[in-house]
């Protein structure tokens, strides 16, 4: 399989990155998934426009948006996927053991992978730890998932998967990897990216299409909404039919479906919206 790591193709058996790379000793990186239709990215430059916000946040050199660009193009030419993901991961580069950079500059790695059709209606769960939206690394898309990542396996332990956060004030914020939609008397809500979540790119897409309107919403609001729903770049649109113990029946509910509906009909005819 090929990848595109600093500045070529190369095969993923022979690729190398420094074991001192920021990204691996201190979770010094960043990224992007993109969905790949056709063959083809999806809200690309949307995308590319949160690396650099992501890197800019980090204090990392801005991205060469060209290489990533031509990066992308290449690995999907050499690796063609019906379905598929890029992951796009920019880290810090070699540096010394601690938390100060090194001078080698940064690691671009572009991979390419097959995903699956859009799952059907999940259950969730709320965990009961914080995102905290006036952290440094609040709205950034990092690398360092790790606390997403012990969420999730409780959320699989507990038969669901995936896993809500609150933030430091009671208010919903977002999951492990998905952005989250509640249904309130046929309106539909999301929390602001004030509240710690990611500007994820198919939230924005879900709030411009489909009317969305963004709301402080407390984390209790998933005891009552009619329905919920999750975003995410391989989710699209996701509906939830169990939050905690609390069942959804009969999930996708209306708005959810139409959300669905609205959100197939146009990203099918706009690859870069
Ligand atoms: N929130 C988090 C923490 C994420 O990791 C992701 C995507 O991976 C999202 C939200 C959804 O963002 P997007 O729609 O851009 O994929």
């Amino acid at each position: 399989m090929k990848i595109w790591l600093d500045g070529g193709l190369k095969d993923v058996e022979s690729a190398r990155v420094s074991v001192l790379d920021h990204g691996l000793t201190v979770g010094d990186g960043i990224f992007e998934t993109v969905k790949t239709v056709h063959g083809r990215p999806f809200a690309l430059t949307r995308h590319l426009d949160r690396l650099t916000r992501s890197a800019r946040g980090l204090g990392l050199p801005d991205p060469d948006l060209d290489e990533v660009r031509r990066a992308c193009a290449a690995v999907l030419e050499a690796e063609p996927v019906p379905l598929g993901r890029l992951r796009i991961t920019y880290t810090g580069g070699h540096g010394p053991l601690g938390s100060d950079r090194g001078d080698r500059g940064p690691t671009l790695v572009v991979a390419v992978g097959g995903t699956t059709r859009r799952p059907d209606a999940t259950a969730v769960i709320t965990v009961p730890w914080t995102r905290n939206e006036r952290g440094a690394l609040a709205g950034l898309k990092t690398t360092s998932y790790a606390e997403n990542v012990v969420a999730l396996a409780r959320a699989s332990q507990q038969g669901a998967s995936e896993a809500l956060f609150a933030n430091t004030v009671g208010q919903l914020c977002e999951g492990t990897g998905s952005n989250v939609f509640v249904v309130l008397d046929g309106e539909i809500h999301t929390p602001p990216v004030a509240s710690g979540c990611l500007a994820g790119i198919t939230r924005a897409l879900t709030v411009e299409w489909a009317g969305a309107k963004e709301a402080e919403l407390p984390l209790d609001v998933l005891e009552r909404a009619d329905e919920v729903f999750l975003t995410s770049t391989l989710r699209d649109v996701q509906a939830v039919h169990r939050v905690d113990g609390r069942e959804l029946p009969g999930a996708p509910g209306p708005v959810t479906a139409k959300a669905m509906r609205i959100f197939d009909e146009r990203a099918r005819n706009d690859l870069d919206p």
